[in-house]
Formats: C-alpha cells, sequence, structure tokens
C-alpha cells in the first residue's frame, strides 16, 4: 500500500491501474514493503478512479496479485531499518505492468474492503508481539532489581527502581487485557476498529516505555548486545509506525465516538 509521498493518507496514493481491454495497466512505486523481496508475489494496491465522498472527491482503490517476474514489476532492496534487522523492505515499481482481469483481488473499486479484512486482525497480531517482548523486558528487570546492590543494598529496595517495576507491571497487564479482550471480540465477530485500535495503541506505547525502564534498571549494562534489552528497545520502536500510527490509531478511536454525533 505505502508510497513515498501516501503513508498514512493511503488515498492519496498515486500509483494507478488503468484498463486496457480486459487487461489492467499498473504504473508507480510503492516503498516499505515487507519482505516482497522473497516473496513469490505481491498484493498491490492501485488508484482506480475517484469517487464523491462527504469529505471530497477521494481515490478509488482496487487491489491486485502481482506474481514475481510479471514484466514491467521491478523490486528493489529498500532501506537499512534500525528496527527488525532480520527483516527486509522493498520498493516495488510498476512500469506499465500489465495483468489480467483474474489478477484483481476482491471486487474493482473495493480494495479497501480487502485491506479491512486483515487490517485489524494484524494490529492485534502487532499487539501481541509487544506483550511478549515485554513480559521479558521486565523478567529481566526484575531479575536484575533483586540481584544488583549498590550503596550496600539490592537496587530493587530504592524506590526510584522498584515503582519502575510497579508501573511497569501495570501498563503490561493493561495492554494485555486490552488485547485479550479484542481477540475474544474479534472471535465473536463483535469487534469493533476502535478495540483493536486500543489494543494496538496501548501495546505498543508500553512497550517503548517498558523496553526504556527496562535499560534504565540495568544502566550501562541494558545497553550492551549481552543482554536482549537493546534489541527490544530497537525493534519497539517501528511498532508505533507501522501498521498504522499511534496518531492514526488515535484519530480512529476518536472517530468511533465523534462520527455519531456528526462531529
Ligand atoms: C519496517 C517497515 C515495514 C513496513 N511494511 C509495510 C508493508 O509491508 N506494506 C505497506 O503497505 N506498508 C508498510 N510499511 C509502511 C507503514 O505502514 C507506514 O510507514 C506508516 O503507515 C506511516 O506512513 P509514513 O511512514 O508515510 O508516515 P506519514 O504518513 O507521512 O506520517 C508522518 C507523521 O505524521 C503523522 N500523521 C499523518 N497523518 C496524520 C493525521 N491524520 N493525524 C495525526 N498525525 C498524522 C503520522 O502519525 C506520523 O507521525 C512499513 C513501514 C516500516 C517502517
Amino acid at each position: 500500500m505505502t508510497e513515498p509521498g501516501a503513508g498514512s493518507d493511503l488515498r492519496g496514493m498515486k500509483a494507478s491501474a488503468r484498463r486496457d481491454g480486459d487487461d489492467w495497466i499498473l504504473n508507480g512505486t510503492k516503498h516499505f514493503i515487507s519482505h516482497a523481496d522473497i516473496a513469490d508475489f505481491s498484493i498491490v494496491f492501485m488508484a482506480t478512479g475517484e469517487e464523491d465522498t462527504p469529505r471530497g472527491v477521494k481515490k478509488k482503490i482496487t487491489a491486485f496479485f502481482v506474481d514475481k517476474g510479471t514484466p514491467g514489476f521491478t523490486i528493489r532492496d529498500g532501506y537499512r531499518n534500525v528496527s527488525h534487522r532480520g527483516y527486509t523492505n522493498a520498493v516495488l515499481e510498476f512500469d506499465d505492468c500489465r495483468l489480467p482481469s483474474s489478477a484483481v483481488l476482491g471486487e474493482v473499486d473495493k480494495g479497501f474492503e480487502v485491506a479491512n479484512t486483515w487490517l485489524g486482525a494484524t494490529r492485534l497480531q502487532v499487539a501481541a508481539t509487544c506483550l511478549g517482548r515485554a513480559e521479558r523486558a521486565l523478567q529481566h528487570s526484575v531479575e536484575y532489581a533483586a540481584e544488583r546492590k549498590q550503596f550496600g543494598q539490592q537496587i530493587g529496595k530504592f524506590q526510584g527502581v522498584s515503582f519502575k517495576l510497579a508501573d511497569m507491571a501495570t501498563e503490561l497487564k493493561a495492554a494485555n487485557l486490552l488485547t485479550w479482550e479484542a481477540g475474544w471480540k474479534f472471535d465473536q465477530g463483535t469487534v469493533t476498529e476502535s478495540d483493536m485500535s486500543m489494543a494496538k495503541l496501548k501495546a505498543t506505547e508500553m512497550l517503548a516505555m517498558v523496553a526504556d525502564e527496562a535499560i534504565q534498571i540495568h544502566g550501562g549494562m541494558g545497553l550492551m548486545d549481552e543482554l536482549p534489552l537493546e534489541r527490544i528497545w530497537r525493534d519497539a520502536r517501528v511498532e508505533r509506525i507501522w501498521e498504522g500510527t499511534s496518531e492514526i490509531q488515535r484519530h480512529i478511536i476518536s472517530r468511533e465516538m465523534l462520527r455519531p454525533l456528526g462531529g
């Protein structure tokens, strides 16, 4: 989905597909596309027209399957990323890439419906992986606070350290409950976009805080790669950005409250 000029604002995308007889011709560039370099095919979202909406003219979007090796479809290496260093991202270029109509995923102009079948669930996956990493960082921190001695006593006896542990555990539990509740509602078929956004927002922001405090509790050793904390801290950074930034999650949550009131 993402393009150099269109990230959060998906409908601002410039890459487009136009009909040519029974075929489609794709042009444009996507970037930050996870693992496209090793995938046999990509699912790509293209602008296929415009429509009037209550908030002005917006692009209509269609999803396409594109096999690796299709003429006019090039996959280039993406950027080096501070988080998840084993996780590659790619740039996809479409230059008069011709696809048959059978390559359309879902219905023409209904790409958002296609994306929405998995976007919420992937937000819950992001939340869930944050919980696991925060649990690990907290566990290391509790053990270290009980072991490490300074000024003749365990550092966990200093309120400056023990209160951090309390806050970390409380935030973790709150994120855990939000994520489990959203997952349970997902299974019941009653989940809302806001439920999934709250879980993603809370879990990703909680991990940022827990990872940072875990390093603080470990002092200098926290930054060394002898321990998993520097990696948890680095990897945590992207979680507030991909699958919709924290600001976009807040937008979704507040929109669900305001829209029924005409806001
Ligand atoms: C490692 C990595 C892998 C990725 N993998 C994929 C992938 O496989 N497929 C894919 O399609 N995308 C992928 N993305 C893209 C990711 O979803 C986008 O980076 C994300 O949606 C944000 O878009 P942007 O980076 O263009 O930032 P922008 O949208 O330009 O945002 C910049 C800043 O402005 C803020 N902002 C924007 N709009 C608003 C608003 N309305 N209200 C308040 N604040 C706002 C944002 O929150 C952010 O702080 C990946 C990104 C990364 C980093």
